[in-house]
């Protein structure tokens, strides 16, 4: 089985848990487990991990989908944790985290194209004009499992990117949306979009924001999956 759970969120779904501005999701999978962003702040990602029983020793790879500090913010903490950490992000960057990662000789693979991290999984990379983006499509029998951040080049855009490269129709969307700041029409327009991608399950969460939230509950009814810190979804491989 795949086992996804949301560990960094603006959105809470369990109490003991802390919400905060950022994103960070644990995919669970037989080929080894990957951490998907790592929220803002160290002792908030430490706290979720803890709560949800998941071990930074268990993980062996990350993948840091963009350059902003809500999704890079735990990174540090986490190598610290376990060195051993096989890591992904995008090329074109130079953070004072990649530079502290370099220095400290991290595995680290600078992704300037869409590539394999093994045969399950597959980083795809959009661009546009300020940012590059990675986003995790998993393998699985009924299609891919799409994981995206922020989606700052276009949720619409990865999901057909997705499509196209790993040439499967995505069974599940998990991620930020990025339709925080977007008008009604431009919301109605990823859901129109995103419908004709025919997407069995969407789960959005961190920058969907509210309106997006409400809308895509509403259209997608139950293909429309919760997600907030500390859900957890189950697909088989
Ligand atoms: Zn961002
Ligand atoms: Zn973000």
């Amino acid at each position: 089985m795949i086992r996804i759970t949301t560990v960094y969120d603006n959105n809470l779904s369990q109490s003991e848990l802390q919400d905060d501005w950022g994103f960070s999701c644990v995919v669970e999978h037989p080929n080894g487990n990957i951490i998907f962003d790592t929220g803002a702040k160290p002792a908030i990602l430490e706290n979720n991990l803890k709560k949800l029983h998941i071990d930074p020793q268990s993980i062996k790879y990350l993948v840091i989908s963009h350059k902003h500090w809500d999704h890079k913010g735990g990174a540090l903490w986490l190598l610290a944790q376990n060195p051993n950490i096989i890591i992904y992000m995008p090329k074109t960057w130079s953070s004072s985290l990649e530079k502290s990662l370099l220095i400290n000789k991290k595995q680290i693979h600078s992704i300037k194209e869409n590539c394999p991290i093994n045969e399950a999984c597959y980083l795809i990379l959009s661009k546009n004009f300020w940012i590059n983006e990675l986003a995790l499509g998993i393998k699985t029998s009924k299609g891919i499992i799409a994981i995206t951040g922020c989606s700052h080049t276009g949720v619409l855009k990865i999901a057909k990117t997705m499509r196209f490269v790993t040439k499967e129709k995505i069974h599940a969307l998990f991620g930020g949306f990025h339709l925080m700041r977007s008008s009604k029409l431009k919301i109605k327009n990823a859901v129109i979009g995103l419908k004709d991608e025919d997407i069995n399950f969407i789960a959005p969460c961190h920058c969907t924001g509210d309106l997006a939230l409400s809308i895509f509950k509403k259209e997608f009814n139950s293909k429309f999956l919760k997600n907030g810190i500390g859900s957890q979804y189950l697909f088989e491989v």
